[in-house]
């Protein structure tokens, strides 16, 4: 499970659709809380519209970024707990090349973006075999309360 506040999911939205067409891609921050529980404390975004090649197609974080991602996360006290990016008019599952990407115990945030407008968001997990993704619970804010 994964803990996501609205802004944050927010956040993720609007990088969304400001890189639409091309992928957005960025970090999770936040503290893992328990086996199985992470919770999201805030978002780090990376562009990802740089190589042409890798602008519509697939996420890539370099591993600069990532190394800059992780100090500034240091510095709050928190840790990378995941990646998020998004699907321009693809649903909010992970591909192929996502798999053969990943690592276990991140969580993998993926957004859809549908003509612009950003829509279903889901998170999900690698088995530890890394044979396939497995959909993440996300606990949300309450609201009411
Ligand atoms: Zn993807």
């Amino acid at each position: 499970m994964i803990q996501l506040e609205e802004i944050q999911r927010d956040e993720i939205a609007q990088h969304a659709e400001r890189d639409y067409p091309y992928e957005c891609c960025g970090l999770l921050l936040g503290r893992f809380e328990a086996p199985g529980l992470k919770s999201i404390s805030e978002i780090y975004a990376i562009s990802n519209a740089r190589e042409e090649q890798a602008k519509r197609s697939r996420f890539l974080i370099r591993p600069e970024e990532l190394l800059q991602g992780e100090q500034y996360a240091a510095e709050r006290g928190l840790d990378v707990i995941g990646f998020y990016h998004s699907h321009p008019d693809h649903p909010a599952v992970p591909s192929q090349y996502d798999l053969e990407h990943a690592w276990p115990v991140y969580s993998y945030i993926v957004v859809s973006v549908m003509a612009g407008a950003a829509g279903d968001l889901r998170s999900w997990e690698m088995e530890s075999d890394r044979s396939t993704f497995t959909e993440e619970e996300i606990l949300g804010s309450n609201k009411d309360s």
